[in-house]
């Protein structure tokens, strides 16, 4: 009897590591993509190297090539973020360097490594360019403030090579309400040169991005955007009431006009955490100094930042959310919406990560548990990129046709 029971122990164990590795192969056959990638804000720093493996437990990088391979990671849209600050001629000139700084950093990654980084402009380059066995780097826009008042000046960016734009950040600019501002909205969803701005993005050629974005704004969106719109990196406010967060209603119309939900996997929208008034203050301080420097030409060396942000933990602590609360917030969204309209934008180098996936080498996990869950190898494939390089082939059709709606204008 105990041999019996030792045999089927062992049978069980054998079958467990197969499905396993089951599971590993299945996960790297699929095209891999996260729609925001934060890592950029590391790229810019001296003393960062993205060839190099780094360890996010003591250095903070989420992200570099080693552990690309290692979670399976094809590449997705890396983000040329800008925090928000005054809406002035020198605050819109500053963010522009820093958002240039940015750009050039993300482009530099091809020049400085042609066998291993392609940079993507159209949704059919990323197959080619991962045949290729090399990553992908598409361009985005988180914060649309260093546009300043023209929207013509969105043009140097798809000229660039950026095809996603988000019109916000953490407070209220001149295109867009935020979800987190302290004063509340000021526009009541877009203002006029939001609106024009969303149309300009549509002509050119850019995938909408309402993440960060008031549910007002998200919903203006929505309508004026002929192109249906991304949450590159949000969360389900079913699971927990915080603004950053989208209701189950909003999240509906979004999918009815074709939108994707990308899910987050920063802490404080995934579950209430605490975060010390002392720790947000030394936080703001230490975001304020490395803006200040990369605006003026120098950026923070990675040293100085590593240690720099050790100290605000060794002081200000804060606690963690889990991958369990991750996967609560991506398994509720998946049961409303489908496998179709949502992926992943876990908003590494950004604030993302949890425990038990704190970088980008533990990505197979989510494969795992949703493989568990009951999704099928093609819902995978469309939730791990298939869905979001649909919406960019939309966003390049309807492109098309406005091109010839225009030619036939002029004639
Ligand atoms: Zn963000």
């Amino acid at each position: 009897m105990f041999l019996k029971v030792l045999f089927l122990l062992f049978l069980l164990l054998v079958c467990q590591l197969s499905v396993g590795s089951d599971e590993q192969e299945l996960h790297d056959r699929l095209l891999v993509l996260d729609s925001h990638i934060d890592t950029p804000i590391r790229l810019v720093m001296p003393g960062f190297n993205i060839m190099e493996r780094h360890d996010a437990s003591t250095d903070y990088s989420q992200v570099d090539l080693p552990r690309m391979v290692d979670g399976g990671l094809d590449g997705g849209f890396w983000a040329i973020f800008t925090s928000q600050g005054d809406l002035s001629a020198d605050g819109y000139a500053k963010a522009k360097r820093i958002a240039h700084s940015r750009a050039n950093a993300i482009l530099q990654l091809e020049v400085d490594y042609p066998d291993y980084f392609t940079i993507a402009k159209n949704a059919a380059d990323a197959k080619i360019i991962v045949g290729k066995g090399r990553k992908v780097v598409y361009l985005s826009i988180e914060n649309a403030y260093p546009l300043g008042l023209d929207v013509s000046n969105l043009r140097e960016f798809y000229d660039l090579g950026v095809r996603m734009l988000g019109l916000v950040h953490t407070r209220n600019n001149q295109f867009a309400d935020s979800s987190t501002d302290p004063d509340g909205p000021k526009w009541d969803g877009l203002s006029p040169l939001g609106i024009e701005l969303v149309q300009e993005a549509n002509k050119l050629g850019m995938i909408i991005d309402g993440s960060h974005a008031h549910d007002l704004a998200l919903e203006q969106m929505i309508s004026h955007s002929s192109t249906p719109v991304v949450l590159s990196h949000s969360g389900s406010k079913a699971i927990f009431d915080h603004s950053r967060n989208v209701p189950d209603d909003l999240l509906i119309k979004l999918k009815q006009s074709g939108g994707l939900i990308h899910m987050n996997s920063l802490g404080g929208y995934l579950q209430p955490i605490h975060v010390s008034p002392g720790r947000k203050m030394e936080f703001g301080k230490f975001v304020e100094d490395i803006n200040m420097l990369e605006a003026a030409g120098s950026p923070m060396s990675y040293e100085e930042f590593r240690t720099r942000r050790g100290d605000i933990d060794l002081t200000h602590p804060s606690e963690e959310a889990h991958f369990f609360d991750y996967m609560s917030h991506f398994t509720h969204v998946l049961d409303l919406l489908g496998p179709s309209y949502v992926g992943v934008g876990a908003d590494w180098d950004g604030g993302g990560g949890v425990i038990g996936m704190k970088d980008i080498s533990d990505l197979r996990k989510v494969t795992e548990h949703l493989l568990h869950s009951g999704y099928t190898e093609f819902d995978l494939e469309n939730i791990w990129g298939g869905n979001l390089l649909r919406l960019l082939r939309k966003v390049e059709r309807r492109k098309a046709d406005l091109g010839k709606s225009r030619s036939l204008i002029d004639k």
